[in-house]
C-alpha cells in the first residue's frame, strides 16, 4: 500500500506538471487556462500521497513491547507478545511445553525496532 501510494503520487506529481506545462504553452489555446488548473490539481493530489506515508511514520511513536516467559522445573525460556495484564513473576496458566512445569513471566520488555525493517 504504501509503495503504491508513493508511486501513485510520483506519477500524479509529474504528470501534473507535464498538464501544468502544457497549460501554460501559448500553442494550447482556450484549452490552456483548464489544463493549468488540472495540472495543480494533480500535483496537489501526487504531493499529498507522496508526505502522507511520512506522516505516518512519525505518528508510530509506541514501541513494541515483549514478555519473556520462563519455566519454574527446567530452562524453558519463551518471548512472546505483551499482553494486557502482563506483569514481572506473573504466574501464567498455561504449562511448560518441555516438562509441563508451571510457567511465570520473567521480564517485560520494551524492544526497539530494527530500522532496516521500514526500508525495502
Ligand atoms: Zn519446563
Amino acid at each position: 500500500m504504501g509503495i503504491i501510494s508513493k508511486i501513485l503520487g510520483a506519477v500524479l506529481t509529474i504528470g501534473g506538471g507535464l498538464t501544468l506545462a502544457y497549460g501554460m504553452d501559448p500553442n494550447t489555446g482556450s484549452l490552456s487556462f483548464v489544463l493549468f488548473i488540472v495540472g495543480l490539481v494533480m500535483m496537489s493530489m501526487g504531493f499529498s500521497l507522496l508526505t502522507a506515508g511520512r506522516k505516518k511514520k512519525e505518528v508510530k511513536t509506541s514501541l513494541p513491547t515483549v514478555t519473556e516467559i520462563r519455566c519454574n522445573g527446567c530452562d524453558f525460556k519463551e518471548i512472546r507478545d505483551y499482553e494486557k495484564g502482563d506483569y514481572i513473576l506473573k504466574p501464567l496458566e498455561a504449562n511448560c511445553p518441555k516438562c509441563s512445569g508451571k510457567m511465570a513471566i520473567e521480564g517485560v520488555y520494551v524492544v526497539r525496532e530494527e530500522p532496516e525493517k521500514d526500508r525495502f
